[in-house]
């Protein structure tokens, strides 16, 4: 993985557990020195250019929903794996379904040992959640200074309004940072990540919704242009000029919708604030949760 010759993709999501992620259906069974893998995942991320896939899978179907799952790793180039990608509304190729139809593995490719995959998966999960507590203040703050040249190009600079938007935006990537420099602190002393990393995910995304907001009104209906613009992220420093344009920033301005979904939506790590830290009542759940 580090020197980059194999890609990976993550297995989790299924047409139906997404947020009850604990619902997956897809199973493994052990045959002799393998895993036969049956079930189907969805919204898995570049599995179309992948060769190995962290699979989310049930090994035990008579356990309770958040036990008898197994986190395996399935190589995608072989015969019981089909891949289809499906285009999304801006045009461009990101997400596929998988489908397991007696796909293969090693029957020692477990992390973290047969039917204690969900733990692995809590304990990923967080760290992609937190993963950009180093990184995103400086990328957004990068984007807020975009945003100011933004608004002198439009001339909109000296608007009242505009200005106390983008001093809004300004301390916000303040607050990130020093909420950076907490989770950041407790995994350099070892912690695991825990909730703190849906408070980091909850406040970067749900911002970057904002800002975006802010790029588009100050565009006005140059911000309606059609995203042109292929990248993922448009955090380039090194050409204003093409951050800028309407193209890069109506593409940010979708794509920062997609943050409050990703890695569990803005409404799951509400739930888990309000239970694990807040101490609030557990949602109902049901009968075999
Ligand atoms: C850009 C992007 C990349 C992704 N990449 C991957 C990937 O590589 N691999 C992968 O496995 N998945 C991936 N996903 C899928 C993602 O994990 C799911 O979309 C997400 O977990 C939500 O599940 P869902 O889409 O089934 O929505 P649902 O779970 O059906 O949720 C629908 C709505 O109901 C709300 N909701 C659900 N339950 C509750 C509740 N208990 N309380 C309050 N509100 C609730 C949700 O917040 C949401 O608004 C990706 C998604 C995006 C947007």
């Amino acid at each position: 993985m580090l020197s980059g010759e194999d890609t990976w993709c993550q297995g989790y999501s299924e047409p139906d557990a997404g947020s009850d992620l604990a619902s997956l259906t897809t199973r493994a069974t052990r045959e002799g020195e393998e895993w036969v893998i049956d079930g189907q995942k969805v919204w898995t991320s570049g599995a179309h250019h992948s060769d190995w896939i962290f699979v989310l899978a049930r090994t035990d179907r008579e356990a309770p929903k958040h036990r008898g799952i197994s986190f395996l790793l399935v190589p995608l180039r072989q015969p019981g794996v089909e891949v289809r990608p499906f285009r999304m509304m801006s045009g461009q190729l990101h997400f596929n379904e998988v489908f397991f139809d007696g796909a293969r593995t090693r029957a020692d490719l477990v992390v973290g040992g047969v039917d204690n995959g969900w733990t692995v998966a809590q304990s990923l999960l967080g760290v992609e959640r937190g993963e950009e507590a180093a990184t995103n203040p400086i990328l957004f703050r990068a984007e807020v200074e975009r945003l100011v040249a933004l608004a002198r190009q439009y001339g909109k600079d000296q608007d009242p309004v505009i200005r106390q938007r983008i001093a809004w935006c300004w301390s916000k990537v303040e607050i990130m940072r020093f909420l950076g420099y907490r989770i950041l602190t407790g995994w350099l002393k070892g912690a695991e990540p825990g909730p703190e990393t849906s408070i980091a995910k909850l406040y970067w995304s749900e911002y970057h919704t904002k800002v975006t907001d802010l790029a588009l009104d100050i565009m006005g209906l140059h911000g309606q242009v059609p995203a042109g613009r292929p990248p993922l992220r448009t955090y380039r420093t090194d050409d204003p000029g093409a951050a800028n344009s309407s193209a890069s920033w109506s593409t940010t301005y979708l794509i920062a919708r997609s943050g409050t979904i990703y890695a569990g939506t803005s409404q799951v790590q509400r739930n888990i604030l309000a239970e694990k830290v807040l101490g609030l009542p557990r949602e109902p759940r049901t009968q075999a949760g």
